[in-house]
């Protein structure tokens, strides 16, 4: 493989050609092409079923469904990625502002940004992400992990 953001060999990353099979236009655009979809619209912004959230590119676990909670933005909002080395962040200076993005570390794949006005919550942040770039992988209840 030469592509370098190819991923790890647990959670090897799709090809751009099987990307655009496998995810609808709204998922690829948001994750390939930094996109951000419209708040109130996702199809996870206000659930609130138990499980871990992954990387709709390379199933990566990324958030616990135990730190999301309502910020009223219309994106799902977590206050805490699902392990220290899920998320990397950089510096955004797009639309006159400077932001942090989020990404998937495994994968480079755009999730939202991190802001601190998560002022209730136990880290003070607040990880803004598109429902588009994640999958709810459900938890029964009483299950482990
Ligand atoms: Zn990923």
């Amino acid at each position: 493989m030469t592509d370098t953001n190819a991923g790890s060999e647990d959670f090897p990353t799709p090809s751009d050609a099987d990307l655009k099979a496998s995810l609808t236009p709204e998922q690829y655009e948001v994750t390939q092409c930094s996109a951000t979809e419209q708040p109130f619209t996702g199809e996870y912004w206000d659930t609130h079923d138990p499980g871990m959230y992954r990387c709709v590119v390379c199933d990566v676990p990324l958030f616990d469904s135990e730190t999301k909670f309502d910020s009223g933005s219309g994106w799902p909002s977590f206050y805490q990625p699902a392990s220290d080395d899920a998320i990397d962040e950089r510096v955004d200076r797009s639309l006159n502002a400077v932001r942090t993005e989020i990404r998937c570390k495994n994968c480079g794949a755009h999730l939202g940004h991190v802001f601190p006005d998560g002022w209730d919550q136990p880290t003070g942040l607040r990880y803004c992400t598109n429902s588009a770039a994640l999958r709810l992988d459900p938890r029964q209840p009483g299950q482990q992990g």
